[in-house]
């Protein structure tokens, strides 16, 4: 019989090191264990005793909390073990929870919010495919803040590489149907990835620092552009570097709280995101879909537009910035003739139009047609009556 594999036991420091960890993954780095204990001993030394008694103390507890539940060893209806559940409903709130964190604190240097940068981001593919793996074709990233509005756009189409096998039909029906790119055989379709991901990275970071901003989706695109920017940045042979990808609901919700305003349900957010008011106005997608006329969120460009604009709409008044077409797009007025209210004559309904008169107030006579007109008319009524009987 093998051995017992043995239960990993914290102390003060391995938990602190889990959190540095932790924090470390959030800025874009992934650092394993052992690599975390050069980087995290120093400043665990350099620690108060009080603090590092805290962590001993909670690390205790995590140990006598081990095995403590009541459920070791116990199955639920599908057979499988009760400790080993895994709920996603958890496990996103604990998410959002770290991410909220991670936001408040690239906030609170000091800067006013209004002017701080928002990346927002947005692919399209072709498919799904049933590895859970997707075929990227289109990806957009829009620069943001509260004051300017939309101050940069970075767009293009990665050629998506050559089609799985038994994929085509799905590829060319997703391209027809929704975004209306094609699956082959597009000549804007950029083929050299290390440039498109050497062109997103400046854009996302012209002056070269060290920690990369967060890029901002709807939680239902989420997965599909985390897959994207892997995808991008190992076809390119580089190293990815954009791993911090937020939810464009949390930080919508984020904004509320920090101008201190009551904060909408997760549902009104994802309503507001839903929002279809722009996708008919000119000039808010990419030059190629604009001639296809697609709807805003079937274009990577227009989807990043939309979030910009349903940001704009719903919190800038809280932090008191006057909206301009950089945040929200002016929809064109069609040419149409207006008449001035007072040469309407209003009537109770039913009553009749009363007979017309001529300015010196007589009754107005219809004109008698003329017995050359009675005539005229006569033929052309006798000339119609041929024609329906085949006379003529
Ligand atoms: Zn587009």
């Amino acid at each position: 019989m093998p051995p017992k594999k043995k239960k990993q036991q914290h102390n003060g420091f391995s938990l602190f090191m889990l959190e540095k960890q932790e924090e470390m993954r959030l800025k874009g780095r992934k650092v394993s264990m052992q690599d975390m204990v050069p980087i995290a001993h120093p400043e665990w030394k350099s620690l108060p005793a009080e603090v590092q008694k805290g962590y001993t103390a909670r690390a205790k507890e995590k140990k006598f909390g081990q095995g403590t539940s009541g459920y070791e060893g116990k199955l639920d209806c599908t057979g499988q073990l009760v400790t080993n559940r895994f709920s996603v409903v958890e496990y996103l709130e604990k998410r959002r929870r770290t991410e909220s964190a991670a936001l408040k604190d690239s906030w609170s240097t000091g800067q006013d919010i209004t002017h701080h940068r928002f990346y927002m981001i947005a692919v399209k593919t072709l498919c799904q495919l049933p590895d859970d793996t997707y075929l990227p074709c289109e990806l957009a990233c829009v620069e943001y803040t509260m004051s300017a509005g939309i101050t940069k756009r970075f767009h293009c189409f990665p050629a998506p590489g050559k089609l799985p096998l038994g994929c085509r039909y799905l590829c060319k029906r997703q391209g027809e149907d929704v975004h209306k790119i094609p699956a082959e055989w597009f000549d804007q379709y950029n083929h050299n990835y290390k440039e498109i991901w050497t062109d997103l990275i400046a854009f996302i970071n012209p002056q070269r620092q060290h920690v990369m901003p967060a890029l901002f989706c709807e939680l239902r695109c989420r997965e599909e552009v985390e897959y994207t920017l892997e995808w991008l940045a190992r076809n390119a042979g580089m190293s990815h570097s954009l791993r911090k990808v937020y939810e464009t609901e949390l930080l919508i919700l984020e904004l509320f709280r920090n101008a201190g305003e009551i904060v909408p349900s997760r549902g009104q957010v994802s309503s507001l995101l839903a929002s279809s008011a722009w996708d008919y106005i000119w000039d808010t997608r990419c030059a190629y879909h604009e001639e296809t006329e697609v709807t805003l969120e079937n274009c990577a460009l227009g989807t990043c537009n939309k979030y910009c604009y349903c940001l704009s709409d719903a919190v800038c008044a809280r932090y008191n910035v006057e909206l301009t077409p950089n945040h929200i797009p002016e929809a064109e007025t069609p040419d149409a003739i207006v008449y001035p209210a007072q040469q309407r004559e209003i009537r109770p309904q039913g009553q009749r139009t009363p007979p017309r008169g001529n300015s010196r107030g007589q009754s107005y006579t219809p004109p008698r047609m003329k017995d050359n007109d009675e005539d005229e008319r006569r033929d052309v009524n006798t000339a119609r009556e041929a024609q329906r009987y085949g006379v003529i």
